[in-house]
């Protein structure tokens, strides 16, 4: 027997490493069943390669668990390690890796830079337990077993063993705080997180019973001893969509494989992008959009994260940008550095390229979509729009693309594109200044009277009523020439879009000033600015308009970026009065002032009821008030 010292520098990094990893102590699974695969695959290269003769058709990996035995054993039947190799890879090499990342975290407060690292490999076993065995037997010709063992100080033993089967298994005596991953439910948990998709069968049971030893062709061993091993259970899907080309899928194989991504969402997806990449990167995945709801946080961070089909991460933020997000499934890029800094990612050239590709694929597809059936493209529309603004406000690539597909919906249910709009109402909705003005409703009920209005002029509205519409609204301006957005409620119909002829005012600048200030007193000062306006006689004599600036500002502030910067904005509005409308004459020649006060605050109240804003209190009063005119 062997017995040695592992050329560690730190006395006993152990404990340290429990420390730092300790939110993320289930891992240590995934690394060995990820060494285990990877066995597996090695052994597969090298019998190809003519380099070992091996049987490779029943190659597999088991992970039991054994309560009585407080033991989780991870065993392959993939290409083994003689004593040198296990000199070499685990003694030196795995512990020289566990050496480094020590040192490198020791007294940092980089918690979160670890939380997520990866290749701490073979090593991270020692999270949980208090002695680990590994029992190898080399698949090179003649190879003796080995069993080496180690109880998580620097010393170790290695020494000959009698194992029938070729490959590893690594035999984990859980330690007493760890106790909780010999439960069946929680290493279920862990193998369906981290490898529901890995390459090989990953077999899993915890019931025990006995068979007789197999060699890899699955022949009982002639003299092989019993043993007892759990009753199991293939986890796993060897071959999940994303590796496949997508000649070999149909449609119903992706739903399929939604379902398998997320069984607990009952929701279809709309329609998918697959994506296969190999120079200058390497990148397979399959990106999913979903009917995006008006409170998308929810759906958000769903996209899963794999290197060579095993699960890393999903959070995939600084990887993909934030609006891509939004789409769920996988993406498997071995060329994505996984144990880096988030923040370091980002600056990563490999993740920028990756990043920047898939935002192009999505834009293409979004794009080819519109142009191969339109149609289909509009029944979507309303469910992707939020996608598609929330990616033209953050990449301008991206909006460059979605600006030829970008659809806006007039009132009566017509989608147009940016550019099919202009052309639609340019001749009737062209202001003095050669400008041209689009209409839009955040709601076609709650903006009648304003619609109404617009409408009477002969101009189209169009209904914008995505919770990101004040930021696309701006974003839109900026990228059309000589054309602004303006809600219906923003001001007068004759004031949004301004034509040369202003009808004079039946009211002179005296009336209005000797009316103003009985007006003022009826409504909240601070809330209103009074403002008389010659409009037609037929408009009605007071309306609420809130300016488009404004409203944008507050709106934005609201859902974060632009305007922030203006600290809060306090809730105001424009009581605009229509000097040409006979009941405001009425009202500035009344002498009695009761009367005059009652008049002025029920057409305050009726332009408040018309814009959805009398509420409460102010509603009753209004009623009462009403039933006295009336009588
Ligand atoms: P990594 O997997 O990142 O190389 P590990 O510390 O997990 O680092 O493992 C170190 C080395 O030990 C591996 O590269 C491999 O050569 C060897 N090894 C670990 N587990 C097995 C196994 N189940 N079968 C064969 N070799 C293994």
């Amino acid at each position: 027997m062997q017995q040695g010292n592992i050329n560690v520098q730190t006395e006993n990094i152990f404990p340290i490493i429990k420390k730092f990893l300790y939110s993320d102590h289930e891992i240590f699974l995934r690394e060995l069943v990820s060494n285990a695969v990877d066995a597996t695959q090695k052994l597969k290269t090298l019998n190809a390669l003519g380099e070992l003769k091996a049987n490779t058709e029943n190659l597999k990996v088991e992970v039991m668990v054994d309560q009585k035995k407080k033991t989780i054993t991870v065993r392959d039947n993939g290409i083994g390690m003689t004593a040198e190799e296990v000199d070499k890879y685990i003694n030196q090499i795995a512990f020289s890796g566990a050496e480094e990342f020590v040192q490198k975290y020791k007294d940092s407060d980089k918690q979160n830079a670890i939380i997520g690292h990866f290749g701490l490999g073979f090593y991270s076993s020692f999270m949980v337990a208090s002695q680990v065995e590994i029992i190898t037997r080399s698949q090179k010709p003649n190879s003796a077993a080995v069993k080496w063992s180690c109880d998580g100080s620097p010393n170790y033993t290695l020494e000959e063993t009698s194992k029938k089967t070729k490959g590893t298994d690594v035999v984990l005596h859980i330690a007493e705080d760890s106790e909780e991953f010999l439960e069946e439910s929680r290493i279920r948990e862990i193998l369906d997180k981290y490898c529901k998709f890995l390459p090989v069968p990953i077999k899993f049971g915890t019931e025990e019973r006995t068979i007789k030893e197999k060699d890899a062709e699955g022949k009982e061993i002639e003299g092989g001893k019993e043993t007892k091993v759990t009753e199991d259970v293939i986890i796993n899907n060897t071959r999940p969509a994303w590796t496949k080309t997508p000649a070999e899928l149909k449609e119903e194989d992706y739903k399929t494989f939604y379902r398998e991504l997320y069984p607990m969402t009952f929701e279809e997806p709309l329609f998918h992008i697959h994506l296969n990449v190999d120079f200058p990167f390497n990148l397979t995945g399959i990106l999913y959009f979903p009917k995006l709801k008006k409170n998308f946080e929810m759906q958000r961070n769903k996209i899963s994260l794999y290197s060579n089909q095993v699960f890393i991460t999903d959070n995939v933020e600084n990887i993909v940008p934030e609006f891509l997000t939004l789409l769920h499934g996988v993406i498997d890029s071995p060329d994505i550095p996984l144990n880096v800094s988030r923040s370091y990612l980002q600056a990563d050239g490999n993740v920028k390229k990756i990043s920047s590709h898939i935002t192009k694929k999505v834009a293409d597809k979004l794009g080819s979509m519109f142009k191969t059936d339109r149609e289909d493209f509009e029944s979507k529309w309303e469910d992707i729009k939020i996608f598609v603004e929330f990616g033209m406000l953050t990449d301008e690539k991206f909006s460059d693309k979605a600006e030829k597909f970008y659809l806006l919906k007039s009132k009566d249910g017509k989608y147009r594109t940016l550019e099919e709009y202009r052309d639609h109402v340019k001749d009737n909705q062209t202001d003095k200044n050669g400008k041209v003005v689009i209409l839009y409703t955040d709601d076609v009920k709650d903006r009648h009277s304003y619609i109404e209005s617009a409408e009477n002029r002969g101009y189209d509205v169009v209904v914008m009523d995505s919770p990101l519409t004040s930021h696309i609204v701006t974003k839109l301006e900026q990228k059309g020439e000589n054309l602004s957005y303006a809600r219906v409620d923003a001001d007068t119909v004759d004031k949004l879009i301004e034509k040369e002829d202003t009808a004079p005012s039946k009211l002179s600048e005296e009336e209005q000033n000797a009316l103003k200030p009985a007006i003022e007193s009826v409504v909240e000062k601070e809330k209103f600015t009074v403002q008389f306006e010659s409009m037609s006689e037929k408009d009605q004599p007071m309306i609420i308009t809130q300016s488009e600036f404004m409203r944008r500002m507050k709106e934005q502030q609201m859902t974060g970026g632009g305007g922030a910067m203006f600290g809060n904005f306090p809730e105001m509005y424009n009581l605009v009065v229509n000097s040409n409308h006979p009941l405001i004459t009425q009202i500035a020649e009344e002498k009695e002032e009761e009367k005059k006060k009652a008049l002025l605050s029920q057409l305050t109240d009726l332009a408040l009821l018309s814009q959805n804003m009398l509420k409460g209190e102010a509603l009753s009063k209004f009623v009462r008030r009403s039933v006295d005119l009336i009588k």
